[in-house]
């Protein structure tokens, strides 16, 4: 957008341009310039005929006679107004995008070669000279004024940018000073999040955290959004704390998972990176299992059986229903075709320590073991399943079985397990297995003393359960002879997922975003570190830097939640082997 003075040195007749030169800070510079606009920024230089008697009229073609023009002039010089008495071969031009950049330092006034800066803008000066509206727009002026348009527009966008800011930092939130503290937080974070792009790791047991969006009743309530995932395996959980003086500050919480998803990942992506591996492995003749943890509300079912839309669910969009899909797509490859594998699926559920069948009515099952210990549900409801509409229909039928005579949903569901399984069976003999669950929230109850008993006994066996997996998964990451998979009903039936070389796992932690639930969120991702102990590597995580390292805990929070232990020394495992085996 400069105007400035310059020498022309050469005239390149191929393409109808000039080279100029001129002396900036002491260095010389050049570029290229059509003469186009030499002429249009050096009218005296114009050959007769250059000059349209109406700006409709097309311009002549370039001809000689321009060039000749240029040529007798050569030692002519155009100035802008006020200009000291020209000398030698000088023109006027203006930086262009076609300047050499380096060479260019950005400016927005119009400086001329002599050192003087103009006051009136590139566009006025254009107009201003090169006058009359007669004439046609060269293309410099054109540029010129595209420039200033651009840069009214940015200015624009700039203040609709900070109006809008000032919107997202409510000031009348009283957790305002927290927002601006995580803002600033965020603000000096580099962020690489997860994308299709990265390559899907083998892991046999893999681990990872998915963070849901805020809610409209969490937005109303003016909760704040406390976690952030800055990369594609980090989770950080800003904590606000108070110190002695009352002075608030916040407390940054990072943890490593194999896999962390923001909440804009949809369900497919997840299921991308967590469950998808696994389908190979049933056909491969081994057991999987895919686990969704985490408290009330913070997104399991919507992992697992898909999204709602409103008061309906939309099984497709779940994991269940696309691991079916895959299993279907899967069965069709030349090497698994041959096997004429058969699929069934079942799905039940696990309340209090007992078995119901969701496909059948909720019928009450027992679950045996025989000498072997082979675990048996007997009596489960096993379908034959052709295709994935088959398999909807079943999750269908299931998902309304299971809060079907609930008066909420929400709160009997949040209590039980529910296990879908994909089965394959050769010849009638089996195959390979898949289970997804859905597990039951793992909030402490904030009633626990003033809960009933019933309530309290759910909470233990929850407790329970849920301490049991997490030491199953260990021992099957560790290869240890001993799994404590009788020390619930949950494990117990899943026994024959953890048990084999082939077999392979997956946990989901699910975390919901607000400052509300911080306490709860710390709980679900202390026990989803428990499973896997991934550290963080402060320069593997790029540009984070933890303020703490949240160490592992040897006493986890849940058996202090429930009361089951009180001793730090005592490790869970020892803990569940202690425990009586009730009900077999
Ligand atoms: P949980 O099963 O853990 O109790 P839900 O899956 O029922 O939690 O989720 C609670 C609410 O949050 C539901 O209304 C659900 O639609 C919504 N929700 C959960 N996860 C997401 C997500 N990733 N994106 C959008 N909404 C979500
Ligand atoms: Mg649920």
């Amino acid at each position: 957008g400069r105007i400035h003075q310059a020498m022309v040195t050469s005239l390149n007749e191929d393409n109808e341009s000039v080279t100029v030169e001129w002396i900036e800070n002491g260095d010389t510079k050049g570029k290229e310039i059509d003469l186009e606009s030499i002429f249009s920024l050096n009218p005296d230089l114009v050959p007769d005929e250059e000059i349209e008697p109406s700006p409709e009229t097309p311009p002549p073609p370039a001809s000689s006679a321009k060039i000749n023009k240029i040529v007798k002039n050569r030692r002519t010089v155009a100035s802008i107004k006020n200009d000291p008495p020209p000398r030698d071969n000088r023109v006027t031009v203006v930086g262009s995008a076609r300047a050499r950049p380096s060479q260019l330092p950005e400016q927005s006034s119009s400086v001329q070669q002599n050192g003087s800066v103009s006051d009136i803008s590139p566009v006025q000066a254009a107009k201003k000279e090169f006058g009359p509206p007669s004439r046609r727009k060269s293309n410099c002026v054109k540029e010129v004024e595209k420039l200033q348009e651009k840069r009214e527009k940015r200015r624009l966008q700039q203040q609709e940018l900070r109006e809008k800011r000032a919107q997202d930092v409510d000031a009348t939130n009283p957790n305002y000073e927290i927002m601006c503290m995580i803002r600033d937080f965020r603000g000096s974070l580099d962020y690489r999040p997860l994308t299709t792009a990265d390559p899907i790791d083998e892991h046999r047991i893999c681990v990872c955290v998915r963070k849901r969006p805020l809610n409209k009743k969490e937005t109303q309530m003016k909760d704040l959004d406390v976690i952030t995932i800055p990369s594609k395996d980090v989770v950080m959980v800003h904590e606000p704390k108070q110190k002695v003086d009352l002075t608030r500050y916040l407390e940054n919480q990072t943890f490593r998972f194999d896999y962390a998803f923001d909440d804009s990942a949809p369900n497919e992506m997840v299921y991308r990176f967590t469950a998808r591996p696994l389908v190979e492995t049933i056909f491969e003749r081994g057991m999987a299992t895919c686990f969704a943890y985490g408290q009330t509300g913070s997104g399991k079912t919507h992992t697992m059986g898909g999204d709602f839309s409103g008061k309906n669910q939309d099984c497709s969009k779940g994991i269940y229903a696309l691991a079916a899909r895959d299993v279907f797509l899967m069965l069709k490859k030349p090497n698994y075709k041959k096997l004429e594998l058969q699929v069934y699926a079942t799905f039940f559920e696990i309340y209090s320590g007992k078995v119901f069948d969701l496909l059948n009515r909720k019928t009450k099952l027992r679950v045996l073991e025989d000498g072997k210990q082979q675990v048996q549900v007997v009596g489960l409801q096993e379908r034959e399943v052709k295709c994935v509409e088959d398999v909807l229909k079943l999750i269908d039928i299931g998902n309304s079985c299971r809060t079907s005579g609930q008066t909420s949903a929400n709160a009997h569901s949040s209590r039980s397990h529910a296990v879908f399984q994909i089965i394959l069976r050769r010849k009638g003999k089996l195959h390979g297995k898949f289970s997804l669950i859905d597990l039951a929230g793992n909030e402490r109850g904030a009633d626990t003393s003033s809960a009933d008993r019933q309530t309290r006994l759910e909470g233990a066996e929850i407790n329970k359960s849920l301490l049991a997996l997490k030491e199953c998964i260990r021992a099957l990451g560790r290869n240890k002879p001993h799994t404590p998979f009788r020390a619930s009903k949950l494990t117990q039936v899943l026994r024959d997922s953890f048990i084999g070389e082939n077999s392979r796992t997956c946990m989901i932690a699910t975390i919901s975003p607000g400052m509300a639930s911080c306490e709860n969120t710390l709980n679900t991702l202390r026990y989803a570190n428990r499973v896997k102990e991934l550290t963080v590597d402060p320069t593997a995580a790029g540009d984070v830097r933890p303020v703490m390292h949240h160490p592992p805990s040897q006493i986890d929070d849940l058996e202090t939640q429930w009361g089951v232990g009180s001793s730090p020394q005592r490790d869970d495992l020892k803990l569940l082997c202690e425990q009586n085996v009730s009900d077999i």
